[in-house]
């Protein structure tokens, strides 16, 4: 497996790999890599010849009071996991590389990709700036590697929506393909930020997964309505009073809008404060 720092040489390898007929997949990560990673990873070897797997820890989608410093960091761990997969290439820049601008010495100038509207919903409302960060480093991404698919994770539901919309608005040749969520055996959905959670942190986290579970039962046995959804998943969360809701929605996966009646496409989306650790998890219903 080859190790990558520079977007013009990653440009290069693929443009070679694509020259000689092959398909190429992209898997963007932030490292501190699991199953959930895996996942993806063996996706992209299912449906591509070749497989890249981007580890960056990108500033620019971290609040400042966020926890980018002691983000989980474990490059020669990431690579075995991300050769054992099936990746060919492991494309690991500095940030110097992705901001030039914005670097002790740069110039303070960068070039920004705002989804306007689905920024701010969601994550995006009690992290401002975030999805800011996620569409400006993922089109970089995507346009260093000219990846014929690149795979993300249901886990971070709106994400996938920010990104989808990026794609789609600038017309990127790269299909964005999702998949679903890799959890323990108890529930909980994985997380590179699981790592951050005491024993009994752990054991109050399962609350995301089993609202979740809740309103996908309800929504079996044919409640649609919003309300009567959004109440069952928010009395699961009032059970475990250590954990702070940040949001519990009904919402439509394009528009990251709240929706009155669950149908095709609607989301049962959470994210949670356990202790000081932000954790999400959704399903679709
Ligand atoms: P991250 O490294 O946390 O930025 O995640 C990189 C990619 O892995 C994103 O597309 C995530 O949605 C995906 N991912 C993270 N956790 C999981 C999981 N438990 N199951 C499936 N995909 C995941």
């Amino acid at each position: 497996m080859e190790i990558v720092r520079t977007a013009a040489k990653l440009r290069a390898w693929s443009r070679g790999e694509r020259g000689k007929g092959q398909t190429v997949g992209l898997v963007p990560t932030m490292g501190a890599l699991h199953a959930g990673h895996a996942s993806l990873i063996e996706e992209a070897v299912r449906l591509c010849g070749r497989v890249v797997v981007s580890i960056f820890v990108n500033p620019t989608q971290f609040g400042p009071n966020e926890d980018f410093a002691r983000y989980p960091r474990n490059f020669e761990a990431d690579c075995r996991l991300a050769e054992a997969s099936g990746a060919q290439v492991v494309f690991a820049p500095a940030v110097e590389e992705m901001y030039p601008g914005s670097v002790e010495g740069g110039d303070g100038v960068g070039t920004f990709v705002d989804v306007e509207g689905l920024s701010g919903r969601l994550d995006g409302a009690s992290r401002p700036g975030h999805f800011r960060g996620v569409a400006t480093v993922v089109a970089k991404l995507l346009i260093a590697c000219e990846a014929d698919r690149a795979f993300f994770g249901q886990k971070d539901a709106a994400q996938v929506a920010v990104i989808r919309r990026m794609a789609a608005d600038l017309a990127v040749g790269t299909e964005i393909v999702v998949c679903p969520i890799v959890r323990e055996a108890d529930g909980l959905a994985l997380s590179s930020r699981n790592v951050y959670l005491s024993a009994e942190e752990r054991r109050q986290a399962l609350v995301l997964s089993r609202a979740v579970r809740a309103v996908e039962g309800l929504v079996a046995e044919g409640e649609r309505r919003a309300d009567a959804l959004v109440a069952v998943g928010r009395a699961v969360f009032a059970a475990e009073p250590g954990v702070r809701v940040d949001y519990a929605a009904l919402v439509d996966w394009g528009t990251l809008l709240p929706v009155e009646v669950a149908g095709p496409g609607t989301l049962f989306a959470v994210a949670a404060w356990v202790g000081a650790t932000r954790l999400i998890d959704n399903a679709v219903i």
